[in-house]
Parts: C-alpha cells; sequence; structure tokens
C-alpha cells in the first residue's frame, strides 16, 4: 500500500471572527479519527455559501475560526483504522458540504442524509476545503472516478450535486421546460449543463450580457436579462412554445425577487424549487392563484450519496462543462469580491498549491 509523507502544517484560509475576512496562513494539518480520511486538497471550487459563512448572514452560526470550503477534489492521504478496504490510499476523492452524519436516525435511513440532524457541515460546522489537507468521514465522502480531472470536477462536488439534485426533484421531464434562474452563475452554469444532458430545454434568467452568451453556449434555448427586461414574467412565459411558462423554476439567485416572482410565470401544475438562499429572504406567492393552477413550491438542499455518484457519473461522460477560471488559494478574497459584486460567470476554482 502506498504511504503518503504529510507534512505538520500546511496553508489554509482561516476566517479568525464572523463578518471576516479569510487570513491566508499557516495552520496543523489535522489527524484523521477512527471513521475519517485525510485528504489532500490539490483544488477546491469557491461557492456562494462560502461567503455567506465568511459574512455569517445565515441563522446558524458558524464555527469559528473557521475554513471554509466544501468543492473539495483530492487524493486520500491517511485513513483512520475502522475505515473499509474499499477506500485506498491514492483514491481521488471529494469533500462535499455534507462532510459527515449520524447514519442511523429516520432521515439518513432513508438515504435523506442531509435532514440529518447532527450532520457535519464542510467550511461551516467543521474545517472545509480552504486547506491544503481536509477531514471528512469515509462513509460521505464524495468518491472522484478514476482519470477525472480534479481541477474540472471540484466545482461538481456542491454546485453539481445541488441542481442535479433541484432538477430530479423539480419532477421536470425530458422535453419539457425549466427557467433556471441565476443561470450565470456557479449554481446555474451547471442547472443549464444537466436540464441539457437530462433532455430538458432551459430558459436562463441572470443579468447582463455576459451570462447571456454563457447560457446560450452552455445550450440555453432562451436568455431573460432581468436588468433589461421591461416584462420579465411575460418574457419567460414567451419563451415557451405554447406560451404557457416552463414547467418547473430553480431558483438559485441571491436576491429575494425572483423568489416573489417565479409562481407568476411557472406553468399550471409546475413546480418552484428553491435552492438559493439569500439572507433573511421570504417566499411569497398568491394562495388563489397557487390553489387554481396547482403549483408546488419546494425547496432542495444539496443531495444525498446516490446524487452525488449520478452526479459524477453524467461528469464522467464528459456531458458536464462549465466555465472556471483557477486562482491561487491566496487569491481567495478577490474572488469573494467579484462574487459579492455578481461578476462571476460561472466558477471560480483555487489551487490550493498557490
Ligand atoms: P453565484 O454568485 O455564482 O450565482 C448567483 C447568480 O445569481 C449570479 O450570476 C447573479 O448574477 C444571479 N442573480 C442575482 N440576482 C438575480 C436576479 N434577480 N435574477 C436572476 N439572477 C440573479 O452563486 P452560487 O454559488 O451559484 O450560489 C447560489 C446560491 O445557492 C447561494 O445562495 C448559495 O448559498 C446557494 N446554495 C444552495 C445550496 C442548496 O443546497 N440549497 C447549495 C449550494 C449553494
Ligand atoms: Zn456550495
Amino acid at each position: 500500500m502506498k504511504t503518503y509523507d504529510i507534512p505538520t502544517e500546511q496553508w489554509a484560509q482561516v476566517v479568525e471572527a464572523p463578518g471576516g475576512p479569510a487570513v491566508y496562513k499557516k495552520i496543523p494539518v489535522p489527524s484523521p479519527g477512527p471513521d475519517e480520511v485525510l485528504i489532500n486538497v490539490k483544488y477546491s471550487g469557491v461557492c456562494h455559501t462560502d461567503l455567506h459563512a465568511m459574512k455569517g448572514d445565515w441563522p446558524i452560526p458558524t464555527k469559528i475560526p473557521l475554513v471554509g470550503g466544501h468543492e473539495g477534489a483530492g487524493i486520500v492521504v491517511k485513513k483512520g483504522s475502522l475505515v473499509a478496504d474499499d477506500i485506498k490510499l491514492g483514491d481521488a476523492a471529494g469533500i462535499k458540504w455534507l462532510n459527515g452524519s449520524c447514519l442511523s436516525c429516520s432521515f439518513c435511513q432513508q438515504s435523506d442524509e442531509p435532514l440529518c440532524q447532527s450532520a457535519l457541515l464542510s467550511g461551516y460546522t467543521v474545517d472545509g476545503s480552504f486547506q491544503q489537507y481536509a477531514i471528512a468521514k469515509a462513509a460521505h465522502i464524495a468518491r472522484i472516478p478514476e482519470g477525472v480531472d480534479l481541477e474540472e470536477v471540484a466545482p461538481v462536488l456542491c454546485a453539481g450535486i445541488t441542481v442535479y439534485k433541484g432538477l430530479k426533484e423539480s419532477g421536470v421531464r425530458p422535453g419539457q421546460w425549466v427557467a433556471v434562474v441565476g443561470a450565470g452563475g456557479g449554481l446555474g452554469s451547471m442547472a443549464v449543463q444537466y436540464a441539457k444532458a437530462m433532455g430538458v430545454h432551459v430558459i436562463g434568467i441572470d443579468g447582463g450580457s455576459e451570462k447571456g452568451e454563457s447560457v446560450k453556449k452552455l445550450g440555453g434555448s432562451a436568455y431573460v436579462d432581468f436588468m433589461a427586461s421591461k416584462d420579465l414574467v411575460e418574457e419567460v412565459k414567451a419563451a415557451t412554445p405554447d406560451g404557457l411558462g416552463p414547467h418547473a423554476v430553480l431558483l438559485l439567485a441571491v436576491s429575494e425577487k425572483p423568489f416573489q416572482q417565479a409562481t407568476e410565470y411557472v406553468r399550471s401544475r409546475g413546480a418552484v424549487v428553491c435552492i438559493g438562499l439569500p439572507a433573511g429572504a421570504y417566499l411569497k406567492a398568491p394562495v388563489f392563484d397557487t390553489v387554481l393552477r396547482m403549483i408546488t413550491i419546494k425547496g432542495s438542499y444539496v443531495g444525498n450519496r446516490q446524487d452525488t455518484a449520478e452526479a459524477l457519473d453524467f461528469f464522467q461522460r464528459g456531458l458536464i462543462k462549465v466555465p472556471y477560471k483557477t486562482v491561487g488559494l491566496s487569491q481567495l478574497g478577490e474572488v469573494y469580491q467579484m462574487m459579492e459584486e455578481s461578476k462571476i460567470v460561472g466558477r471560480y476554482v483555487v489551487d490550493t498549491s498557490k
């Protein structure tokens, strides 16, 4: 069996107080417990959730000090004594949002692990992937198939899994239409590609022409610019062949307004799936329309281990190609700045060696 020389210190981005910033510094390399593995993280995607975590703008507090990050792709370099033989040193593996769960509560037993009351969350309640060596519960690591490019696959580990699950939760079927709100961002770009791979037509909604070009390039059938549109609801409905609106809406934007608007353009009998988590936001929908048009409104939260394997399988088959840019881990602050200003098309990935 391979062995790895593991250093005692490593580079990391550490949030030292709620509100941030993240500080690039050296910290000790952690040691895995009996049911855990240590992953040498090579690349990590940067999710908008990491920015929420640093700002502390959600109702659940994070650990402090905190190493963020939950789209970490790397290599297993050490494992605890209880970890089964099917995980070997040298295997490619991913740190995802769900770092661990109890595996015995009624949710875990039914494969709803994200709903486990004692779930551990990477880059939120436990340290995540913005460091060179990160720990995860062996049962929950993403098994990255051999030969897959670690840099390119990193964003699948949250963005990909989450939108793939959201599309399944929406009930949309091949040949039908989905509106993706926030289609130029990290989750949105993935959603356009997964929907296309599932045979679903996409109407992308986001702001600005650069994001519009990206949506079209990724296979979207139509693009509605929320900043330029005079009547967004009518434009979205008009983008479907019969003018009755999309069968499903995936809400991925980090602002409240689209959450108030989606039931106006979703098709009767359609589903509005909430995935984005704008701070302090509320949903609003007219009861009358919701009833008479039989609209479903629901939430969708990451994915379970099976969703992870399926999302990775789509990627391995070459069906998921999303624009990304790579910078050094030391430049995380610049990525957060661009994210805050909605300037990112696709995803940023950080290289933990720089
Ligand atoms: P991102 O910043 O990459 O993308 C957000 C996109 O929304 C941007 O392109 C922005 O221009 C667009 N946008 C803003 N206002 C809009 C509007 N009014 N209409 C249409 N588009 C608009 O962020 P991301 O990494 O894709 O994350 C999106 C959200 O999803 C975050 O709140 C994140 O925390 C959340 N998230 C949820 C889950 C889950 O399991 N439910 C998982 C991962 C991320
Ligand atoms: Zn995420």
